[in-house]
């Protein structure tokens, strides 16, 4: 299915993002990317092969169908990890690729044993371990037979790193737990190295993480949000910023998302505009219809609500979102032409319509809407560099 609409990534601004993250890191911490989510809306057929150009040869994703998905963008030497869920009919693939992939239950190392068995070669696994986010991650009290199941099968899995997530490292509101995680996990590391296993790559931080918990970025650090330019929460923001002189956002969006004017209108005082009576013209009006609908991502909960810009200015969204289209207010807006480029999200002249990762700032949507735009939207890398 074509799409309506289209996205470019701005490659210097991935370029930008990925130094600035590089910055905060000794030089012995290496820096993984996570591509889940379709790169986060990005797209993984040009978010890969752009952040390889910049350097990264590290990638996690959450599960099997996203690491097929990646793999074939991603060059022989990057490494790839399965964080979460496996279909039990892809192990075969992961190990006969070299995927690797979390162990978050002994029964999902069983299966792993199993079928490394079966392909005759080592599964290279991640031992995830519960620390009090109580969401995934193996519990202490399998911890023995853990490392005893691994010690027994030495042919056939090779732990490559351990880890564990923290259950909300962007709030401070989370501090005592995620410090608590955060002695515990180092307590288990202790516990497997007298339990005969190797931890490897030590590797636990986040975005909010790297950038809250400094202590945490230990081996490896898997950043995703910053990567794309969005903080993972306001107060990550001002964390970080109130230690600076230097007051503005180093991070920059790399997505543009835009589609064309497809009709102008005229419509008069009074009128209802699109379904039922949500939305009525308080005066004479001029409005442009965009061909993009909450099936091609653009959330219906933007109705009445979201902006676009047109001709260099913003303009609102009036009425529901429809399946296909959205009908934005042009009254104020001179010589705007059929054809002419409307910005769902990214810049255009002066204005910025921006989505961060949380949605309680002004003027911006919620993360989620980045996350969910649709795979069939074409998406390109713009290689220009932009004047900043
Ligand atoms: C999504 C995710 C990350 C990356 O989170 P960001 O906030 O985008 O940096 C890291 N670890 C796990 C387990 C995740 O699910």
């Amino acid at each position: 299915m074509a799409s309506t609409s289209k996205i470019e990534i701005k490659k210097d601004a991935l370029e930008n993002n990925i130094r600035f993250v590089e910055s905060l890191l000794e030089p012995e911490t290496r820096l993984s990317a996570v591509i889940k989510g379709n790169a986060y809306g990005h797209g993984v057929n040009v978010i890969i092969p752009a952040f390889e150009s910049l350097g990264i040869d590290h990638f996690h994703v959450y599960s099997s169908a996203e690491a097929k998905a990646a793999f074939p963008h991603k060059s022989k030497k990057s490494t790839l990890v399965i964080m979460g869920f496996v279909y039990q009919h892809d192990y075969a693939w992961i190990i006969e690729n070299n995927v690797e992939f979390y162990i978050s239950h002994i029964h999902i190392l069983q299966m792993a044993i199993e079928a490394a068995q079966k392909c005759n070669k080592k599964a290279r696994i991640h031992l995830n371990l519960e620390t009090g986010m109580n969401r995934d991650g193996i519990s202490v009290r399998n911890l023995k037979k853990v490392a005893k199941l691994i010690n027994e099968n030495k042919d056939h899995v090779t732990v490559i790193g351990t880890t564990t997530h923290f259950a909300g490292a962007e709030s401070i509101a989370n501090h005592t737990r995620v410090r608590k995680q955060f002695s515990t996990y180092k307590k288990r590391i202790k516990q497997l190295y007298s339990l005969g296993i190797n931890p490897g790559i030590k590797n636990v931080a986040s975005s909010a993480a790297t950038i809250n918990y400094p202590e945490t970025r230990l081996d490896m650090v898997r950043v995703g949000i910053l990567l794309y330019g969005y903080w993972p929460s306001r107060e990550t923001f001002i964390h970080y910023i109130h230690r600076r002189k230097d007051k503005s956002d180093p991070l920059r969006r790399a997505i543009m998302w835009y589609t064309e004017v497809n009709l102008i209108k005229k419509v008069p005082e009074g009128e209802f505009i699109g379904y039922g009576m949500s939305f009525q013209a308080q005066h004479n009006m001029i409005t442009m219809l965009a061909p993009v609908g909450y099936c091609n991502g653009y959330s219906r909960s933007l109705s009445n609500n979201g902006r676009v810009i047109v001709g260099g200015q913003l303009a609102p969204v009036i009425g529901t979102v429809n399946m296909n289209m959205i009908i934005c207010d042009i009254t104020n807006i001179e010589n705007v032409k059929f054809g002419d480029q409307v910005v769902l999200i990214g810049k255009q002249d002066e204005n910025e319509i921006s989505f961060a990762s949380f949605a309680d700032m002004n003027n911006s949507l919620n993360y989620e809407i980045l996350a969910r735009l649709p795979e069939n939207i074409d998406r390109t890398i713009c290689e220009e560099v932009e004047e900043t």
